[in-house]
């Protein structure tokens, strides 16, 4: 039994893949003279494997979102090709004896070692490509090398050091029931996406990869972040009882897609969906969202090879809103850097504190001609809404005072002027920022005459707030949003915006966790913003819920003075309210 951070409520019991095993037992077997030339065989069986992956997974993602999120596959299946780099692992497995495993850790190694020297962002972006084509070989090293061994059919658990975000695609059409990972916590990427596709999952489970191997029985419990492998047959029984309870809540629940959102007393909520790209829209409709609350662009950015065009990123602002649910599309500009790079961006040398520095809206306001281009390409998107009925809002990430503020009011007004003057069709829409620094909260109050509407995004404020890194799992313990400082602020700001009548919504992971839903609740908040997979039971709460409960449970839960404290007295309300909700609780 292993103890990780909680990221994705439920409970899973699968067999496990394991994502990274070439790396944490790297082979140290030296191969004999006669096994020299099945070695180099293997190798080209796994590299033809994968180059053939490779372009099955380029044609599927161009088909479903397009050739500029494809292209990356492109660039990896070029890598594969690489004489240079196929060269290096042929040289070693033929003249040092290594094993094609040994081989390309190697080959890791070394890359990862020069490219870093360099201080080339560029070329350290390079080594996590390459290190997505070499786990692609050990996998299928893995298949060729035990042929009875079952790819990758469900139902599944992930076990892996970190999800990649090509792992992510690939994971499209395999059932994976489970997430597990070694490093990560609360809000990064394999959390966001076990979230958003409502399977349990653990993160930050230290050394997992080395008590786990493919095949393994593995159980998630991803309300108290327990991971058990192999467990006995008494436990198994238990925690596949569970299991069945968790998938038939999530049934239940998401047959009330088309019940109305409301309180218990009949006050109506807003519950958006939080999305990373076209593929996630089908959540989206599926579980009831009545619109997009946050579309994070990020990801468009990440997973394309250079920056994307201005009619690129129409053309998938395009299908996001062609496809999201209701008719309120919040698009964000890119919230990049901190521990997201993206090297033609000029990224170039590491900073001493990435998520203090020069990220966000910071680093496009030294980017104006590609920031503008972003802004360009949102306000053309929101002309082709508005044909089809709906409302596109644009969001600016990690605002910190007044003065970005009128910078971006500023720049939205030019890029209107340009497109005017090129005879685009386009529309200004409502400007709002991403209350996610505590500067900007505290100073609300100045900032309020400049935006339009505001979104809390509370997975920042709080690490900011707390001063705890969100994806550190050593100080997890205080980056805590039920803690008594947030809540603090969090009240503070919902009264203020609500005091000058401007919309705010909180789109951090907080609103689709059932405490923080009361408590936001009771401080008067009515739009949420989450992933998909939690809208159904946040909408199950809320029609258990007056508006007056929700207020007394916050006036109570403020009088306490450790998150302990508040965490259990919420826990219990949550449990008296709608008591089938524990399995979505989270300890
Ligand atoms: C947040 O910070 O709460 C948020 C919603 O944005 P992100 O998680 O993308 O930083
Ligand atoms: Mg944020």
């Amino acid at each position: 039994m292993k103890k990780g951070i909680a990221v994705s409520p439920g409970v899973a019991v699968g067999t496990a893949y394991c994502m990274l095993e070439i790396f944490v037992n790297p082979d140290r077997k030296r191969l004999a003279d006669r096994e020299v030339t099945a070695e180099l065989a293997r190798f080209e069986t796994a590299r033809d494997a994968v180059a053939l992956d490779l372009r099955a997974l380029r044609m599927k993602v161009e088909h479903q979102l397009g050739p500029s999120e494809a292209a990356i596959f492109g660039v990896h299946e070029a890598m594969l090709r690489d004489s240079a780099f196929t060269g290096k692992v042929r040289n070693w497995i033929a003249n040092d004896r290594l094993t094609v495993s040994a081989a390309l850790h190697r080959l890791l190694q070394e890359y990862t070692r020069l490219f870093s020297e360099t201080g080339d962002a560029y070329l350290q972006e390079r080594v996590a490509d390459l290190r997505d084509v070499v786990i692609r070989l050990g996998d299928r090293l893995s298949d060729v090398a035990n042929p009875e061994q079952p790819a990758m059919h469900g139902p599944i658990i992930i076990v892996a050091d970190e999800l990649l975000p090509s792992h992510v695609v690939a994971l499209d059409d395999v059932n994976v029931i489970g997430i597990v990972t070694q490093r990560g916590s609360q809000t990064s990427h394999a959390a966001i996406i076990a979230r958003s596709r409502g399977i349990p999952a653990v993160s930050g489970v230290e050394h997992l990869l080395r008590q786990v191997k493919t095949g393994d029985t593995v159980v998630i419990d991803g309300r108290d972040g327990i991971v058990t492998v192999n467990p006995d047959p008494e436990a198994l029984s238990a925690y596949l009882k569970l299991e069945r309870e968790f998938v038939h809540l999530k049934d239940e629940l998401a047959a009330n897609r088309d019940m109305p959102a409301q309180t218990a007393d009949g006050h109506p909520l807003q519950l958006l969906a939080n999305v990373n790209g076209p593929l996630d829209l089908p959540a989206a409709q599926n579980m009831g969202a009545a619109g997009i609350g946050l579309y994070r662009t990020e990801y468009l950015y990440l997973t394309h090879p250079d920056i994307p065009s201005e009619d690129e990123q129409l053309a998938t602002y395009e299908r996001i809103i062609q496809g999201s649910p209701g008719t309120s599309i919040t698009i964000r500009t890119l919230d990049i850097g901190g521990d997201k790079t993206v090297p033609y961006l000029g990224h170039q040398h590491q900073e001493a504190n990435p998520f203090m520095g020069w990220r966000s809206i910071r680093l496009s306001f030294e980017h104006p001609e590609f920031f503008i281009t972003q802004v360009r390409a949102i306000l053309r998107a929101a002309h082709f809404a508005q044909t089809l009925g709906k409302q596109v809002r644009i969001l600016f990430p990690m605002i910190t005072n007044l003065e970005e503020m009128r910078r971006v009011r500023g720049m939205v007004g030019r890029a209107g002027k340009q497109l005017k003057a090129e005879g685009h069709a386009y529309l200004l829409t409502p400007i709002g920022m991403m209350l996610e620094v505590p500067a900007a909260a505290v100073s609300i109050r100045l900032l309020l005459g400049s935006v339009d509407f505001v979104s809390i995004g509370s997975n920042d404020l709080v690490q900011y707030l707390m001063a705890a890194d969100r994806d550190n799992p050593k100080v997890s313990h205080l980056c805590q949003p039920l803690s008594p400082p947030v809540l603090f602020v969090l009240r503070d700001v919902i009264a203020a915006c609500r005091a000058a009548g401007k919309p705010i919504t909180l789109c951090g992971e907080l609103a689709g966790q059932p405490r923080g839903f009361v408590v936001l609740l009771g401080m008067g908040l009515t739009s949420f913003s989450m992933s998909p997979a939690f809208i159904p039971s946040i909408k199950e709460l809320a029609c258990h819920l007056t508006m007056e409960k929700a207020t007394a449970v916050l006036d109570r839960a403020m009088k306490f003075n450790t998150t302990a404290q508040i965490k259990r007295y919420l826990s219990r309300q949550v449990a008296e309210v709608a008591p089938n909700l524990s399995l979505m609780d989270q300890a």
